[in-house]
């Protein structure tokens, strides 16, 4: 069942026309050009206070690229990142250090985000360590426990190192990390995808339950339409570094208007046999981003590609409902 939260109308976190390339060949000989790939191609999004946002699309469509320039592990080729007004690109110092504790992430590979040589408890409260120091030591030890407790987890589960604790576990340790600076917004990178799927559903409704306790803002990255459906009020689905569809989860669930988008969504299992729905299955492999097709980067998969497709790249646009689609065959009578 959707849980009911309360979703302030202020902005939280601006993106505006995001762009990100990556150096692939330098020029060794004046005459030779330098080569990139384009990853992301102009991302214009905003998330609320209070939001479960939710951003999906297929591996290499940039929603992780994404979140890696929101959280400065990538910087912006172009393109702007404001968090409550103040700019994010550029930011240095204290100030930066200030604005990054209100921002945490969760990594999608619990494992890799842990130190196998320390014992949990103290990778839970080390960010307070960084943030204020040793001297507290005490009670950062008693607000590890605390949030150790709050996602279903035991303090003697703290004593142990990594490798004694299941992945599910693992991935709960990771998100009391995340949240033991009391952070204003999460920014979960397929956080359920390492895990089993008789996991995933868990640490969703873990998520769920943070949301609803501490009324944290969630970005929610995931190739998962399923979880995303649970979880998140607005999606952005991605294809090859374009938003190619935004919307509300009813509008986005109930009637998705892109080919790729309405693929993505019959691709999600239904549990009832007997329910039947409309066949549109995905065919072919994603395009390299090297050689990204003329046009609608889409068009050699989509099932409705008309001759226009392949020359002209549609721009995404305000369709009558108010959701946002990028693509020509949804275009008459839209706003740009
Ligand atoms: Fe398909 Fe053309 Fe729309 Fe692209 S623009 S999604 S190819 S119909």
């Amino acid at each position: 069942m959707d849980t009911v939260i309360d979703i302030k109308t202020e902005e939280m976190l601006k993106v505006e026309n995001l762009t990100k390339k990556f150096l692939i060949k330098k020029q060794k000989m004046p005459w030779q050009k330098k080569k990139y790939v384009h990853v992301l191609n102009g991302i214009n999004f905003t998330i609320n206070e209070g939001e479960a946002f939710g951003l999906v699309g297929e591996s290499g469509c940039g929603k992780s690229t994404t979140a890696k320039v929101i959280m400065d592990i990538y910087s912006p080729t172009t393109g702007s990142i404001k968090y409550n007004s103040t700019e994010l690109t550029g930011l240095k110092g204290k100030e930066k250090k200030a604005i990054r504790k209100d921002i945490q992430y969760v990594f999608q590979d619990p494992m890799g985000a842990l130190n196998p040589r320390i014992a949990v408890i103290e990778q839970i409260y080390e960010p307070l360590i960084i943030h204020y120091g040793r001297k507290g030591h005490k009670e950062y030890y008693k607000k590890a426990v605390d949030l150790l407790e709050s996602v279903g987890m035991k303090e003697a589960h703290g004593k142990m190192y990594p490798h004694q604790l299941s992945g599910g576990q693992r991935q709960r340790v990771v998100l009391a990390r995340a949240m033991i600076l009391e952070p204003e917004m999460l920014i979960c990178d397929e956080p359920i995808s390492a895990l089993d799927v008789s996991i995933q559903a868990q640490v969703v409704n873990l998520l769920m339950k943070i949301r609803e306790e501490k009324g944290i803002t969630l970005l929610f990255i995931s190739h998962d339409l399923s979880m995303v459906r649970h979880l998140c009020d607005r999606t952005v689905v991605m294809y090859m570094g374009n938003i190619v569809e935004f919307a509300d989860r009813e509008t986005l669930f109930n009637n998705p208007l892109h080919p790729y988008t309405k693929s993505l969504i019959n691709a999600i299992p239904i549990p009832d046999p007997r329910i039947k729905r409309e066949e549109t299955i995905l065919e072919g492999e994603i395009p390299s981003l090297l050689h990204p097709p003329s046009g609608c980067r889409f068009h050699p998969r989509c099932p409705i590609a008309m001759p226009e497709c392949s020359i002209r790249e549609p721009e995404l646009k305000i369709l009558p409902d108010g959701r946002q689609a990028a693509c020509l065959a949804l275009e008459e009578g839209v706003k740009s």
